[in-house]
């Protein structure tokens, strides 16, 4: 128990869950890290000091109460943990996965100050993995049912946080998705490395039998219109991300070999799920030289992915240093132990070559004043140029939203960088220019993370539920 030793931090180091050796992980589509041992993820937990002011539950974005469950684990309470870790969080199981634990939660935690931090994000993913099979669901019991019933676009995070939240107080949440599975981008994006697709079947039918129903292969503005939508529900909640490509602008960015990362990234799922509609879609880097222009998540994704394709090297160019880089430190340190190499000081300037790609022309930079978010800007240092050589390029700038037509007939505002404005301090958190459309996530804050889409979602559903005076 807690008191047989509060210092436990002292005697246990933070441990993380075994990872696969970067040989062989890299020949799979398949997570790197062993679960944790029941009494590995009990005396992790049990480091936690339960510091008065836990930094680490301001820290993450959907406020976990996160010492309250690590407790419950230490005493080996896992479904008292399940369902508390449940009421912050719809998908805890994904987060403690892909949340960039050492940019949120961990890094704020107190142990920090060397010590090593409370291993948070692989506690939170053994909750629920391990209460799952045991049998655990979530408890529906008390839920009283009303006649109400709201239609989601998008089966991404945002979505499914959303309809979480209103199943659970009895309103009927039908979500529309494009895609043939829910998940977003977490089915059709983070690789199945960092995220096996069998954690989103597992909790699609935990959600199908909490009362949630999806209806997929279904696109809003092709097979089923905004208006209908409006005409046969109460309220309208749009999840729908951001995926317009953000291009380089240089010079060669057409040339053949020169591939957009989403589109790299999908064709790779669909053709390791079965999705393919016809094989020339796939792309493979097998047997190739490979450069991953950019320095985020999506980067990094594209990397390992072209190192599991057996690519015979993969380089990843970015223009700032490893300091500066937006992706998440555990997993640049994963690439490179996988054989990824990364050009830090990079800035492409052209993909050269005689009709296909032969290399990309970059220039070294060097950091020079911060910027308005608070990053130094790069500086290109005069007569730096050079060619890495190359027979594929991965682009992977980020993406942005993109508004459909139907937005302007039906006056949902957006802003100057096209994200629909849905102010989280408006009237009702998370309600459009349209008083019955509801939006959150990447659409609404711009291309970020799983766990703040999954933040939007909840909200946007606590202001439906106002908005229908449930
Ligand atoms: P999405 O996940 O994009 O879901 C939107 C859904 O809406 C999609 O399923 C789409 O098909 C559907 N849709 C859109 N329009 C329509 C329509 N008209 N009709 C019907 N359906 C529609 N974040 C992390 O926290 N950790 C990571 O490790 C991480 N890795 C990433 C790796 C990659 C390659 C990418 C691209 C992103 C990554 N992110 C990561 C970011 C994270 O995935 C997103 O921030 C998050 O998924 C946004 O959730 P969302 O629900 O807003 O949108
Ligand atoms: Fe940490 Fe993300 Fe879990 Fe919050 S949701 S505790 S930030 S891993």
């Amino acid at each position: 128990n807690r008191l047989s030793n509060d210092f436990q931090f002292i005697d246990v180091g933070r441990q993380d869950p075994q990872k696969k050796d970067a040989r062989a992980r890299s020949r799979e589509f398949a997570e790197i890290y062993e679960p944790y041992k029941p009494q590995d993820a009990a005396s992790q937990a049990h480091r936690c000091l339960h510091c008065g002011n836990p930094y680490c539950e301001w820290k993450c974005p959907v406020h976990n109460y996160i010492p309250n469950w690590l407790q419950l684990v230490s005493e080996g309470n896992i479904l008292e943990a399940a369902e508390l870790s449940h009421k912050t969080n719809s998908l805890p199981e994904v987060c403690g996965r892909v949340c960039p634990q050492d940019r949120l939660c961990e890094g704020d935690c107190t142990l920090n100050d060397g010590f090593g931090a409370v291993t948070i994000g692989s506690v939170e993913k053994y909750i629920t993995d391990t209460a799952f099979a045991m049998g655990w669901r979530p408890d529906m019991s008390r839920v009283t049912w009303t006649d109400r019933k709201v239609a989601i676009i998008g089966a991404g995070p945002a979505g499914l946080g959303c309809a979480d939240i209103l199943v659970r107080n009895g309103v009927k949440p039908v979500v529309f998705d494009r895609n043939p599975e829910i998940g977003g981008l977490l089915t059709f994006g983070i690789p199945e490395f960092k995220l096996e697709k069998s954690v989103m079947e597992r909790r699609r039918a935990v959600f199908e039998e909490m009362g949630i129903e999806f209806r997929l292969n279904a696109e809003v503005g092709r097979d089923v219109t905004i208006e209908q939508l409006l005409d046969e529900y109460d309220a309208v909640f749009m999840g729908m991300g951001t995926y317009k490509y953000m291009e380089g602008g240089f010079p060669g960015e057409n040339l053949a070999g020169v591939h957009k990362a989403l589109d790299y990234l999908i064709a790779n799922v669909n053709h390791c799920l079965g999705f393919e509609k016809d094989p020339a879609e796939y792309i493979s880097f097998k047997g190739q030289r490979v450069v991953v222009l950019g320095g985020g998540d999506t980067a990094m994704d594209c990397n390992r992915t072209a190192i599991r394709q057996g690519a015979t090297q993969v380089s990843c160019a970015y223009r700032r240093d490893e300091e500066n880089m937006p992706g998440s430190r555990k997993e640049v340190a994963n690439a490179r132990e996988e054989g990824v190499e990364f050009l830090f000081n990079r800035q492409p300037v052209a993909v050269v070559g005689e009709g296909k790609v032969e290399g990309v022309k970059v220039v070294r930079t060097r950091l020079g004043e911060p910027d308005e978010n608070g990053r130094r800007r790069p500086e290109v240092v005069p007569g730096s140029e050079e060619v890495i050589p190359a027979d594929a390029v991965v682009v992977a700038f980020g993406f942005q939203p993109d508004p459909p037509a139907w937005f302007n007939d039906h006056g949902i505002a957006i802003d100057e960088r096209d994200r629909v404005k849905a102010p989280e301090h408006g009237a009702l958190p998370f309600q459009t220019t349209h008083e019955k459309i509801f939006a959150g996530g990447d659409m609404v804050r711009g291309s970020d993370l799983v766990v703040t889409a999954i933040y939007e979602g909840r909200q946007a559903a606590e202001g439906i539920l106002d908005y229908l005076g449930v």
